[in-house]
């Protein structure tokens, strides 16, 4: 007898045989405008079941690689900084046993977890951000532990010039200001990530996807929709630059699957996360 649980598609083997350990961080209480980013990762598994396995993109198969799905963390609603800890903690056990953790979130804050347990492990790491949002205020709301000021946390971690961000479109005027001088800001647009990933070259790297980079019409279930983002043809191609790099974790976050009855947008986290597995591990 075996138990038969939901699992994201084709992520089936076991721990030990696993290069990678998929898990759900159902964390969204600093979500500023409209929450529900906690559900994003238990949708994303069951839903997944409506995709195949296999990339005609990359003529891969999820069956080729090995993956061990971990289920959902148990996180503290109401409490940023022990939820981060817990997610550092998971992390770390992970890139210990010589294994990629793959984040589905949750809010963009569940980040920071993951890029402090590969940051202490990997000198020199480079975080490359897509998103429409910079997310570098200094606090959003008197709290430093915000989704909005995530990548500003994260370059606490990093410093200067290790952050380099894809299809930024929306902050205040501070962000851009404090930008320049200290990370990597490509606006509107990913499709200079090529020339990023040649740049990054042999350095480890971790990925965050907030999908709120993508155009709403094509990716409505969010909670800060932001007009005039990148197509889902332009974010796959962007997310292919960095396929022969060395990326030590990757995250996919801010997918609120309830502002779209349709689930097209939980669809379309599918096929990315399935790209991402298939193209980084
Ligand atoms: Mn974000
Ligand atoms: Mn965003």
């Amino acid at each position: 007898m075996r138990r038969n649980l939901p699992v994201f598609i084709g992520c089936d083997a076991s721990y030990d045989e696993a290069s990678a350990a998929l898990f759900g961080a159902p964390f969204d209480s600093t979500t500023s405008f409209r929450p529900g980013a906690r559900f994003g990762c238990s949708a994303m598994r069951t839903e997944s079941i409506g995709i195949e396995t296999y990339s005609p993109y990359q003529g891969r198969d999820l069956s080729d690689v090995k993956v061990f799905d971990a289920g959902d963390l148990e996180l503290p609603f109401g409490n940023a900084d022990a939820a981060i800890r817990e997610i550092e903690k998971f992390c770390g056990i992970v890139l210990d046993d010589g294994k990629h953790p793959v984040m589905m979130g949750g809010e963009h804050l569940v980040t920071l977890g993951a890029v402090r347990a590969a940051a202490a492990r990997r000198n020199g790491l480079r975080v490359v951000h897509f998103d429409a949002h910079a997310d570098l205020r200094d606090e959003y709301m008197g709290e430093s532990l915000s989704h909005a000021a995530v990548i500003r946390r994260v370059w606490d971690v990093v410093g200067y010039g290790a952050v380099y961000q894809f299809g930024i479109r929306s902050g205040a005027r501070e962000e851009f200001e404090w930008a320049r001088s200290h990370v990597s800001t490509e606006l509107f647009r990913a499709d200079t990530a090529p020339r990023v990933a040649r740049e990054l070259s042999g350095r480890p790297i971790y990925i965050t996807l907030d999908l709120d980079v993508l155009d709403p019409s094509e990716f409505p279930g969010t909670g800060t929709p932001e007009a005039g983002g990148l197509s889902f043809w332009e974010l796959r191609n962007a997310l292919m630059a960095f396929a022969g790099c060395d990326v030590v974790a990757f995250d996919i976050c801010e997918l609120s699957p309830h502002y779209d009855p349709s689930a097209i947008s939980t669809a379309v986290a599918c096929k990315l996360l399935r790209e991402m597995l298939l193209a980084f591990l």
